[in-house]
């Protein structure tokens, strides 16, 4: 078992008081996830955006790494890349010539004792305003799945090592203003690419008090573990037993079928749990897809085999022996001439900044939406 260690990052599953305190425990005893291509090209992409938030501030300890050279880690800068890194520095940038700052700290390792003793973390970046009183720290996100913001557990446990840092006291944290900013250009969001949660410093206290008792509680190694949609993002999913039993429970639930009249409280209930049911299962899936793949290289799983599921139909000619095709048939095969959408646009290459600029976003369905959560933060 590897020694139980509560990342801000995770905070999302062990720091809320119905998140799991169990999980830190849990994936201390299950090999350490391989570190995939999609993690390989975000540490790539956070050490592009370094060399410019650095250079713009006048340290030229690190420059910035140009489109086509290969990152120590042996990733290769695409200009996808470089467009995605810019879009972060210049915000960064922007901030610190707004206030006349010029001294960001770019990927600092923080110890966060106010939350945990021995609890340490690096943020993206940060920028304290001493004059104005306010205290910026940015969260890039290279990933594709939106991250919210507001209530977000990781950025406030960022908070509460950089009120440590910079010595914001319990009088000086209720003149301070923090601004939390998530800057996720590749990822659509109704809020924008860069997102911000601004509050005043004691504010985020009860939610620091949180992240204490329970890092206390996950680093304790005798937390119980708790499911929740948070076991999307747990390595431990696959052989954890609450998750395992939870699965089988809502499958259950799912088959239920239920005549009874509901209440709205009832059917908004029913519909959370629904919800859950189909994160929880996905989550799963995932993870038992991986193992059955895995075990299939080494040797297989009985009464199991693997094989291709079956894919797309595409022309195996070039377009003109499609058009003779079409012709000798009787029938026209030629499409009229089309653009790209949007979402080829950005996998052929287009900066997802230039495509949210150019594009619209057409309301789907109407589907049910939790009521946001920020005028409960923000009082
Ligand atoms: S799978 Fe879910 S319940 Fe199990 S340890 Fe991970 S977060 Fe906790």
């Amino acid at each position: 078992m590897r020694k139980i260690s509560i990342a801000p990052s995770s905070a999302g599953v062990w720091g809320p008081n119905d998140g799991c305190q169990g999980a830190p425990a849990m994936r201390a005893k299950v090999p350490r996830e391989p570190f995939g291509q999609a993690a390989a090209e975000g540490t790539a992409a956070h050490a592009v955006a370094e060399g410019m938030i650095l250079e713009a501030a006048g340290n030229y300890s690190r420059r910035t790494l140009g489109i086509g050279e290969v990152y120590k880690n042996g990733v290769v800068i695409t200009r996808e890349m470089h467009d995605s890194a810019r879009i972060y520095a210049d915000d960064v940038i922007g901030e610190m010539r707004k206030r006349s700052v010029f001294t960001p700290v770019v990927e600092g390792k923080h110890n966060i004792t106010r939350v945990h003793p021995g609890q340490w973390g690096y943020t993206d970046c940060d920028l304290y305003d001493k004059k104005h009183r306010s205290l910026i720290v940015w969260d890039y996100k290279n990933g594709r799945t939106p991250v919210e913001v507001v209530g977000n557990w990781q950025l406030i446990n960022y908070v509460a090592a950089l009120l440590e840092k910079y010595e914001i006291d319990g009088l000086e944290d209720q003149r301070t203003t923090v601004i939390m900013r998530i800057v996720q250009p590749n990822a659509y969001h109704r809020d924008g690419i860069i997102r911000e949660w601004r509050v005043m410093a004691c504010d985020l206290r009860p939610q620091i008090n949180i992240l204490a008792k329970n890092a206390a509680a996950a680093m304790s190694g005798t937390a119980p573990c708790r499911t929740g949609t948070h076991c999307k993002w747990c390595s431990a999913r696959t052989v954890c037993p609450a998750a395992m039993a939870a699965g089988t429970a809502l499958l259950e639930m799912v088959g239920d079928p239920n005549p009874m009249e509901l209440t709205p409280t009832q059917v908004a209930a029913q519909y959370e749990l629904a919800l859950r049911a189909k994160e929880h299962i996905a989550g799963l899936l995932t993870g038992y897809t991986q193992q059955m793949l895995a075990l299939a290289k080494d040797g297989g799983v009985p009464g199991w085999s693997v094989a291709h599921g079956r894919g797309s139909v595409g022309w195996a000619i070039p377009a003109e022996g499609v058009q003779q095709l079409g012709t000798i048939a009787g029938v026209d095969l030629l499409k009229p001439a089309a653009v790209l959408t949007p979402k080829q646009a950005e996998e052929a290459g287009v900066p997802a900044n230039l495509i949210e600029m150019y594009s619209k976003v057409t309301p789907g369905k109407l589907c049910p939406q939790k009521v946001d959560t920020k005028e409960l933060f923000n009082g």
